[in-house]
């Protein structure tokens, strides 16, 4: 991505493509998050179209750092991101999540004329891989529909899915 450094989508599809595999191979665990910075609209409007791209150049950088090195970072579009954690169960999932929202939370985005700090929050939506999954997309929409209830919980939080019973549980 030209702005903040991140994968882009179709880099981002590559690499899905090839950790999916492995994971099916290997029958180890895989997880998705899907982020979107809250209520953006709003800060842009507030402080401007240029210090919204300085934020989403630092939000960005800052929650990639807290990420580990295997992790694949992308943005996805706009002021959403979707990281790809290999290796990483839902419980494990929700402690990086939840790492990543505080993480943010107290990234200061810097270069502004605001007078204090600026901060912005995230929701993160976070799914597990499970054997009944067909692809990376499935479990990105489902991913993206747990970062739906976060937002409409009140946004800054963390939700994992919880799998449903026609959804297996075994890996394979
Ligand atoms: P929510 O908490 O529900 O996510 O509210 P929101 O305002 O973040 O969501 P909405 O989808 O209404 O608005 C997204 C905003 O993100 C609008 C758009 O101006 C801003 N945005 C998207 N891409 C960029 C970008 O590249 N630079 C800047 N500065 N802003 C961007
Ligand atoms: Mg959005
Ligand atoms: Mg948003």
């Amino acid at each position: 991505d030209t702005l903040t450094d991140a994968f882009n989508r179709r880099a981002f599809a590559e690499f899905a493509a090839i950790e999916w595999a492995r994971s099916v191979r290997l029958a180890c665990p895989l997880s998705i998050l899907a982020v979107d910075i809250d209520h953006f609209k709003t800060f842009n409007d507030r402080h401007g179209h240029l210090t919204g791209d300085r934020a989403l150049v630092q939000v960005s950088k800052s929650a990639q750092a807290a990420l580990r090195a295997n992790d694949i970072w992308c943005r996805y579009g706009g002021e959403e991101f979707v990281a790809l954690l290999p290796n990483t169960n839902a419980t494990q999932a929700q402690a990086i999540a939840e790492r990543l929202r505080q993480t943010v939370e107290s990234t200061a985005i810097t270069g502004s004329d605001a007078s204090g700090p600026l901060t912005v929050t995230i929701s993160v939506g976070a799914a597990e891989r499970l054997a009944s999954h067909t692809g990376v997309a499935e479990v990105l929409a489902l991913a993206d529909a747990a970062l739906y209830k976060a937002k409409a919980a009140g946004r800054n939080q963390v939700i994992i899915h919880t799998p449903t019973a026609s959804e297996s549980g075994v890996l394979m």
